[in-house]
Formats: C-alpha cells, structure tokens, sequence
C-alpha cells in the first residue's frame, strides 16, 4: 500500500482545513510569523510574505496542529507542491546538509 496516495475522508480534510483558519488567526500563530523566517529555508521575510504550511498536508493526514504548521516562504510553498514527497524530502535532506557546512 502506498501511504501517500491514502484517500482521506473528506469530512476530516474540511475539519482540519476549518482548524488551520482559526490556527491562523491565533496570537501564537501571528507571532510565529512575525519573526519571518521560513522553516524550511531560513530565509527571512516580511511575514506577509510567509503562509502556512502543514509538514504533513491535511491530504494525507496532517493535522493542523502547532506542531505541524509551519511559516513557509513563496519560493518553498511553490517548491513543495511541485515535487513528489520523495523529491521533498531529498530537498530537505539537502537543506539540513547545507546548514551543517555552514556549521
Ligand atoms: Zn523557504
């Protein structure tokens, strides 16, 4: 069985979809942005230019939870939808990389 191509109850896509707009509007979330950084890249910018992104997407069942939400920049949100989880992973796996040379 492929676990990513698991078909989630759409009742439970919405509910979680409903969460993650009050998650949004949340002090913990505005704040959270407010520092600017991307979780994947680090790259700093003015929050609004981050949105949110569910580590786990809701289609496969990610929670909107605090912590599977995340600050995300344009250039990773567009990243990640475009790749395959392999592919994302690889990209992550090439970003941590990066952060360790750089000590
Ligand atoms: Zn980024």
């Amino acid at each position: 069985m492929d676990y990513y191509y698991f078909d989630l109850d759409e009742g439970l896509q919405k509910r979680e979809k409903q969460k993650a707009r009050e998650l949004r509007n949340s002090q913990w979330w505005k704040r959270k942005r407010s520092q600017g950084v991307c979780h994947y890249c680090k790259s700093v910018h003015t929050p609004s230019e981050l949105t949110m992104d569910h580590i786990v997407p809701i289609a496969r069942g990610g929670k909107s939870v605090k912590n599977n939400v995340v600050p995300c920049c344009k250039s990773c949100n567009s990243k990640k939808k475009q790749m395959l989880p392999l592919e994302w992973g690889e990209y992550m796996e090439k970003l941590l990389l990066k952060e360790e040379l750089q000590g």
